[in-house]
């Protein structure tokens, strides 16, 4: 079974050469399957299938070295979508599943958590009991539906051997327990959170928390930024960006082994040309010079500006083009685009992918399925 679609000559050309004019140093280029463009879906439909198939390859306990991996579980916004053509990229909302060493660390749980959960229960029976055993922390950007609907459904919760650390901001007056358990509960759900058998750990984290998985720990501690975590350690920095209506959202620089990625969805950046405000600023900071970016890109032109229908402008996201400019400006290394809009079918997901690039050629759409490892040797992806 191949877990990477093989690629083109002309697409691993075009790699190396995107990688010897962005790598701020070498060996980051990760593997990442790029889906076909649409004219070409039957001759690779087998082996895209194949891609998406729960694979332990993220699990590094076999491996000697730590590696930073992640691997896509949901790729839509708003909310899950069931397309009448089916799709490439995948219909469930976000879900970001990251491992480095014995740590697991998942961003938010949108309906793509559900088969993560699935997936992580069946690996659970594996994994010792001892104090070795892999840790599984759960980290939301934010409340909206579309990255929580999935955490009723997310498997573990209902086992009394899982621990599990959840951690997110307090939003709209509300404590993050009371968020989490409120979601949870009668009549909008018949069990109720506080009476699950899991062992959960919460913890309200916000603007300027550093959170930090040591190689041996058995979770995330809040660090002091003051002090400089060892060098094997799993990393977190935590940025709230005002970007989004209302309450904002949490962004996550994930940082171990020398590589960086930022998770940066739910974000509206505009005005990145002409400097933008305070807001832009200071998250233009926090994602500079990073290996990979994944960012918000929801909307075409077209609905952003309102051409046929009610503009999204302000809607709290951006449009792919929008992200390859923060790329740019950013000079970050890969850009991801994220929070595809749940209307669009997989043609419009391709012409958007194109146009990113026109700004940004180091541009890939994420789909369903979709892995990075972040210390890959281009070789690797032959
Ligand atoms: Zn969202
Ligand atoms: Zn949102």
């Amino acid at each position: 079974m191949h877990l990477f679609r093989r690629n083109t000559r002309d697409e691993l050309e075009q790699q190396q050469h995107d990688h010897h004019r962005l790598t701020p140093f070498p060996g980051y280029l990760s593997i990442f399957p790029i889906p076909q463009d649409p004219q070409d879906q039957g001759s690779h439909h087998d082996r895209l299938s194949d891609d998406t198939l729960p694979d332990h390859r993220l699990v590094s306990r076999s491996t000697p070295r730590p590696r930073l991996g992640a691997r896509f579980w949901g790729v839509r916004g708003t909310h899950p979508a069931a397309l009448p053509t089916g799709t490439r990229f995948g219909g469930n909302t976000t879900c970001l599943e990251i491992r480095y060493g014995r740590h697991i660390i998942i961003i938010d749980a949108g309906s793509g958590i559900i088969a993560l959960g699935d997936e992580l229960s069946r690996e659970m029976r594996d994994w010792p009991t001892t104090s070795e055993r892999p840790t599984v922390s759960l980290l939301f950007t934010h409340a909206h539906h579309d990255h929580l609907c999935g955490m009723p459904f997310f498997a573990p919760i209902y086992q009394p051997e899982t621990r599990l650390h959840l951690l997110g901001p307090d939003l709209a007056g509300m404590r993050f327990e009371e968020i989490v358990a409120g979601y949870m509960r009668s009549p909008y759900f018949p069990v109720d959170f506080r009476e699950l058998p899991s062992e959960r750990r919460l913890t309200s984290i916000g603007d300027g928390t550093r959170l930090v998985w040591m190689a041996e720990a058995n979770g995330p501690v809040v660090w002091d930024e003051a002090v400089t975590p060892p060098p094997d350690s799993l990393v977190v920095d935590v940025l709230h960006s005002r970007l989004h209506p209302r309450e904002g959202t949490l962004v996550y620089r994930i940082s171990a082994g020398g590589q960086t990625m930022v998770f940066a969805t739910d974000i509206e950046i505009v005005e990145i040309e002409e400097q933008g405000g305070e807001a832009e600023q200071r998250y233009l900071r926090f994602i500079h010079g990073v290996d990979v970016l994944v960012h918000d890109a929801q909307y075409s032109e077209d609905d952003y500006a309102g051409v046929e229908t009610a503009p999204t402008r302000g809607f709290g996201h951006s449009t792919p083009v929008m992200a390859a400019r923060v790329a740019r400006k950013a000079s970050v290394g890969r850009l991801i685009l994220f929070h595809h809009d749940p209307g669009y079918a997989d043609a419009d997901i391709f012409a958007l992918e194109q146009a990113a690039r026109q700004v940004f050629p180091a541009t890939v759409a994420a789909r369903e399925g979709g892995e990075i490892f972040l210390d890959a040797p281009l070789a690797r992806q032959i």
